[in-house]
């Protein structure tokens, strides 16, 4: 299993290192399936039933931005979708949630991988009036807004949010 959080402390030296994550050993209940889960003394765990990664904020983290870390999808979802018998997978919207909580995101499509990522311009204070660029190894394009990009970001003119289905791996830059 791939994990995407990571552990840093500082050293002697006052660098930044990064150490071994801590045991998950603490029992728990998965909160999308009901198994039995694990969870470290910090409250991140994983559940080998149904594969969902957690930390300890997920109820206040999907509340306040609309997501999960690292997994994007909120554990509203992903309950959804646990029911259904479907891999976990951001919708649109959260994607975007994920982009304005992490600022750099890539999915994949066709063996392809594309990125999103905010990009602050002259005028922008927050994450939230950044500029919003889209790339892949062929094409490169640049949106003001939220909306703007919900309304026009596309693959070869296939609007991205109509093709949302076809998307694959979603997910924070790593
Ligand atoms: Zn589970």
């Amino acid at each position: 299993m791939e994990y995407l959080i990571r552990y840093y402390e500082k050293n002697d030296k006052g660098e930044w290192k990064e150490f071994e994550p801590p045991k998950e050993d603490i029992e728990t209940k998965c909160s999308i399936c009901g198994s039995k889960a694990f969870k470290d003394p910090y409250g991140n765990g994983h559940c080998d039933n149904c594969g969902w990664i957690f930390e300890k904020d997920e109820v206040e983290l999907e509340k306040s931005r609309g997501i999960s870390f690292p997994m994007i999808a909120t554990p509203t979802t992903a309950r959804e979708q646990y029911k259904k018998g479907l891999p976990f997978k951001a919708t649109f919207d959260e994607f975007l949630n994920g982009l304005y909580f992490y600022s750099e995101m890539l999915f994949e499509y066709n063996n392809e991988i594309y990125e999103v990522f905010l990009r602050a311009n002259k005028n922008s204070k927050n994450n939230e009036d950044s500029d919003i660029v889209f790339c892949s190894k062929e094409f490169q394009q640049e949106y003001k807004s939220r909306k703007e990009f919900e309304n026009k970001a596309n693959i070869n003119g296939v609007l991205l949010k109509d093709m949302w289905e076809k998307i694959e791996k979603p997910s924070f830059m790593y």
